[in-house]
């Protein structure tokens, strides 16, 4: 089920509990801004999630709420992950999926990596 963005950041939701070390996951990049790791139901040969280390629920919460700084090494994380899995050729594509109509389903940010095969026009 989608999830509600206006609800208030749930400190429990299940990628806050990955990033205290709650619940395990297959990390393939940290740095202080940001963790990634490969995603439980992968979608394509390389299937990564990028988070914020910071308590935001969706794109539009961050976008709105976080520091400039936080926006920049966020973004620059995400960058570092497709570089490290050299995905930059052939290419590749990013996903993030907000609120009701985007079907996000789990309240805290997250940024999608596909990568590994040919994409086409778009992911219904
Ligand atoms: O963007 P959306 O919220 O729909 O995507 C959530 C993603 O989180 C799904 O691709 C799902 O497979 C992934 N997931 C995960 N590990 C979990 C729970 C969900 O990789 N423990």
């Amino acid at each position: 089920m989608p999830i509600d963005p206006k609800l208030p950041y749930d400190n429990d939701n299940i990628f806050a509990r990955i990033l205290r070390g709650e619940l395990p996951c297959s990390k393939v990049y940290e740095d202080d801004h940001a963790l990634a790791f490969n995603d439980i139901r992968p979608q394509a040969p390389v299937h990564v999630l990028v988070i914020p280390k910071a308590p935001f629920v969706s794109w539009d919460d961050f976008t709105a709420k976080a520091s400039d700084a936080q926006i920049a090494g966020f973004m620059r994380a995400v960058g570092e992950v497709t570089r490290q899995l050299e995905l930059d050729q052939p290419g590749y594509r990013l996903m993030v999926n907000m609120g009701g109509h985007g079907h996000q389903e789990v309240a805290h940010l997250h940024v999608h990596i596909f990568g590994g095969r040919q994409f086409f026009h778009m992911i219904a």
